[in-house]
């Protein structure tokens, strides 16, 4: 990694979580029993360093839920109560009062009889949903519009210089023209096939990505080393074994059981 962009990460970081506190409803709590990952090196901590969203209140999303992809049932308490990180480990690691925690968790999905006889799901969301629900609800108390189901397709140039994208909804193609430049947020290629091949070790299958089907398919990093940008660090990933389950629509992650200990396979 490069020293500058871990001095800017550490700059920048900080200003960035206030911001999101600040002016959005973004709200975290400190993981005080979340490891930095390198335990080994000088500076360690064993938690404290990494931040857990705090449970959104879905039902503030309206009609907009129903854009909400469900969390992969392996993130949820017995595949449908949400949690924070901080709850999963008290249960996982059996703390003190692990068990009135899953009670008290359990007993708030039950006693939420309105939300009961609409969802299976949980009204709470928790970990990654809780922070897209509450980030969506932020854009929405601003009126900023957010088109869904919107593919990129390719860049526009104009004599070598960006000046536009063509996306495609519902089959219809549209050219956006940008007015200071584009800046792309989709740099994953977890569902190309190609690219997994040319980066990744072998073997490799799209199909073993817990990425929902159809995301994250390398348009945007095809387009922009077509048009000379230049990467880094496409070999590293974040890895997990992943388990497909008949009927899901994606295979599910396991993040933790590995760091059980005795056999947890
Ligand atoms: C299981 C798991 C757990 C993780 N846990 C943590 C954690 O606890 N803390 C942490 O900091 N990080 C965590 N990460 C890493 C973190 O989630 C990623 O680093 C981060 O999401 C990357 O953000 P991004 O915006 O660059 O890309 P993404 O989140 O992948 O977003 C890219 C977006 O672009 C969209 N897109 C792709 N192609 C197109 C196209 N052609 N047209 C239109 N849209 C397109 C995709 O649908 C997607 O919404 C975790 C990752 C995984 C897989």
């Amino acid at each position: 990694m490069d020293e500058s962009r871990l001095r800017a990460y550490l700059e920048h970081a900080p200003k960035m979580i206030q911001y999101l506190e600040t002016k959005s409803r973004v709200r975290y709590a400190v993981a005080h029993k979340y490891p930095d990952y390198y335990q080994h090196l000088p500076g360690a901590l064993p938690g404290g360093r990494s931040l857990d969203p705090e449970l959104f209140d879905t039902s503030l999303l309206g009609d907009e839920l129903k854009n909400l992809r469900s969390p992969s049932p392996s993130t949820l308490l017995m595949g449908r109560i949400a949690w924070t990180a901080r709850d999963a480990h008290k249960a996982m690691a059996k703390e003190r009062g692990w068990r009135f925690k899953i009670m008290g968790l359990m007993l708030r999905y039950q006693l939420d009889l309105r939300w009961r006889r609409k969802s299976r799901m949980d009204r709470r969301a928790g970990l990654g949903s809780a922070l897209v629900s509450s980030l969506r609800r932020s854009l929405m108390d601003r009126d900023v519009p957010l088109w869904l189901k919107t593919d990129f397709r390719e860049l526009v140039l104009d004599g070598g210089k960006v000046s536009g994208i063509v996306v495609e909804q519902g089959g219809v193609r549209r050219t956006l023209r940008a007015r200071k430049g584009v800046i792309f947020g989709a740099g994953g290629f977890e569902q190309n096939q190609q690219l997994r091949e040319k980066y990744l070790p072998a073997p490799t299958r799209a199909g073993w990505s817990a990425t929902p089907p159809g995301c994250n398919t390398g348009a945007a990093l095809i387009a922009g080393q077509a048009a000379g940008a230049a990467t880094d660090l496409l070999e590293w990933c974040w890895w997990a074994p992943t388990i497909a389950v008949p009927k899901e629509e994606k295979p599910r992650g396991r993040v933790c059981r590995a760091a059980f200990p005795g056999p947890s396979w």
